[in-house]
């Protein structure tokens, strides 16, 4: 069991599942050669693959290719189901920033295959996570900026309202197609500028002075 920890408490919350929404930036959608769908491109990644700020992200064997991807991550905080728009603002409980690691190299040879993006999305060690904070203590207004630094270097920075669907959007759609639970975590999708890393990078993720996470790839 892994949890999340909110930020200036003692609070701890179990995670429940982690779902992703891909393709949800109109610039990185096309830096990745791909289109857009109306709707969200949903996947799920694994709660065993959740490290924290501070741990190391460890590259896979089988991968030459890990990519960065620096998301808003949403935390559920009541059951819902076939959420209308307001249910779906108030399931929301708080936020974090993460990041969802991938391999791009496997996931392209995949997608080709039309098989899932499993394998490219759930090593150990994939999904970052940082401190989270609740609602009330900071509404969103998504003209924040989320960012990453690699080594000292901007290679993410983008205002949160480039998403194409909006984390009350995105809640509401998830919902019509499964339950979401308290402690489920959404990943918003990553903005332009997505790269390799290499052992040895020093990754920095931010939302704005409220959230941030630091880690190593080893
Ligand atoms: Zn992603």
């Amino acid at each position: 069991m892994k949890k999340i920890k909110i930020k200036n408490s003692s609070r701890e919350i179990t995670i429940g599942k982690i779902l992703c929404v891909g393709r949800n930036y109109a610039e990185h959608v096309h830096e990745l050669g791909n289109i857009i769908h109306e709707k969200p491109v949903v996947f799920l990644k694994t709660v065993s693959s959740v490290i924290y700020s501070g741990d190391e992200i460890v590259y896979p064997s089988f991968s030459n290719d890990m990519h960065h991807e620096t998301e808003l991550v949403l935390l559920i905080g009541e059951d819902i189901k076939d959420a209308d728009s307001e249910t779906a603002e108030r399931a929301i409980a708080g936020y974090g920033i993460g990041l969802d690691m991938t391999l791009r190299d496997v996931q392209s040879d995949l997608k080709k295959k039309g098989h899932p993006w499993t394998i490219a999305k759930c090593f150990d060690t994939s999904t970052v996570l940082s401190e989270f904070v609740e609602k009330f203590s900071h509404q969103l207004t998504l003209d924040e900026t989320i960012s990453l630094k690699i080594n000292g270097e901007y290679r993410q920075k983008d205002q949160l309202n480039k998403m194409l669907h909006k984390p009350v959007e995105i809640v509401q759609y998830i919902s019509s197609l499964m339950k979401l639970e308290a402690g489920d975590l959404i990943f918003t999708g990553t903005p332009k500028g997505v790269s390799k890393v290499n052992s040895g990078d020093k990754l920095e993720a931010e939302l704005d002075g409220i959230v941030k996470l630091e880690c190593k790839v080893r």
